[in-house]
């Protein structure tokens, strides 16, 4: 199959290869998305084949607007609409009890699901122009780091999917913010462009999943498969390095080998002079690092380090999102830089 990059104008073109059953490259504002039909099980199945992904792993069903939420899901709570009201478009994913019309092969068998309104105005443009839900989840192939730019996504999926819209840049550069609003109180089992505390201002408390900040045991039962999926991960093992910039600086160059590359902020990059280095964006702003944690970690990949070091934001705001991905590409490999 050769894929086709189609600019952001063609809109009606990116439509039809959804309504044909295709498979579509979506810009979003968080990530890239490998998009099909939702209601169509057999588009769906062939996410699953281009991305390598477990089958039971659930993807997201993203719609142009609230008042499509109604088609798929039922009991929906009061604090949907608010959310909703307050963050959408943008980067929160509501997971509600579904409708049976939803497909088995988009919840994986779960009578639960996810549901998105994307920010970025082409795509939503694109599901309306195709008239159908879009499942999708990021445009990776299953285990890496998720794709923030057109050339990161066709790095992945070349040949592999019918078209791929480029529509810039991603401006959150992670994943949506996933909330599971059938449990009460509601429960985290995500972070993303949407923080925390911006949630708790709406619904009050808010539980946080126990995968959000370490591996589960084997005998745990995660709360959607996917959770329990390594995740993000360069092909050379990561140690994330807990603790202020200038702190984590020190340690990583005592421990540091010939050889190793490193992640940091950008205020340290002049420290580790002779290696290979992504900055991840200032220590002061969470947003730049949000948008820069993927491409760091895929940068890695056409270097021949043997190890990565990274630098991690403290676990507030959008940091916590930050956090979360750089610990699932390290396995949860974290130490404690001292004083
Ligand atoms: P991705 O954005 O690539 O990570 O894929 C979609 C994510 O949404 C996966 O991590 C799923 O675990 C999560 N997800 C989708 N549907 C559900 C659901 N019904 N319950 C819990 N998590 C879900
Ligand atoms: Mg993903």
């Amino acid at each position: 199959m050769r894929t086709k990059v189609l600019d952001e104008t063609r809109i009606e073109e990116a439509g039809a290869v959804l309504r044909a059953g295709g498979l579509l490259g979506i810009p979003t504002e968080t990530v890239y998305g490998l998009g099909a039909d939702g209601l169509n099980p057999e588009a769906v199945a062939h996410i699953f084949q281009a991305k390598g992904r477990p089958q039971d792993n659930p993807l997201i069903l993203h719609i142009p607007s609230a008042d499509w939420l109604e088609r798929y899901c039922e009991e929906i709570p009061p604090e949907a609409y608010a959310l909703a009201e307050r963050f959408w478009p943008g980067p929160l994913t509501l997971i509600l009890k579904r409708k049976v019309l939803v497909p088995d092969a988009v919840t994986a068998g779960l009578d639960t699901v996810g549901m998105r309104c994307p920010a970025h105005p082409v795509t939503r443009a694109i599901i309306a122009a195709a008239g159908v839900p879009v499942a999708a989840p990021s445009g990776n192939t299953s285990g890496r780091p998720s794709p923030t730019n057109v050339a990161d996504m066709l790095e992945d999926m070349d040949g592999k999917v019918d078209a791929i819209v480029d529509g810039g840049p991603c401006s959150v550069g992670v994943e949506s913010t996933i909330l599971d609003l059938t449990l009460t109180p509601p429960r985290l089992l995500r972070p993303g462009g949407v923080t925390l505390e911006q949630l708790e201002a709406v619904v009050g408390s808010v539980a946080v999943d126990k995968a959000v900040r370490q591996l589960l045991r084997g005998d745990e039962q995660p709360r959607a498969p996917g959770m329990k999926y390594r995740h993000y991960a360069p092909k050379a093992p990561v140690t994330v390095v807990k603790g202020d910039g200038a702190a984590a600086a020190r340690y990583i160059r005592r421990h540091l080998a010939d050889g190793d590359g490193v992640i940091c902020f950008n205020e340290f990059v002049p420290l580790f002079e002779g290696h290979p280095v992504e900055p991840m964006g200032p220590e002061a702003d969470q947003a730049e690092q949000a948008r820069r944690v993927f491409d760091a970690l895929r940068y890695f990949d056409g270097t021949p380090v043997s190890h990565i070091w990274a630098m991690c934001p403290e676990e507030s705001g959008l940091g916590l999102a930050v956090a979360n991905r750089l610990n699932k590409a390290a396995g949860f490999h974290i130490v404690q830089a001292g004083k």
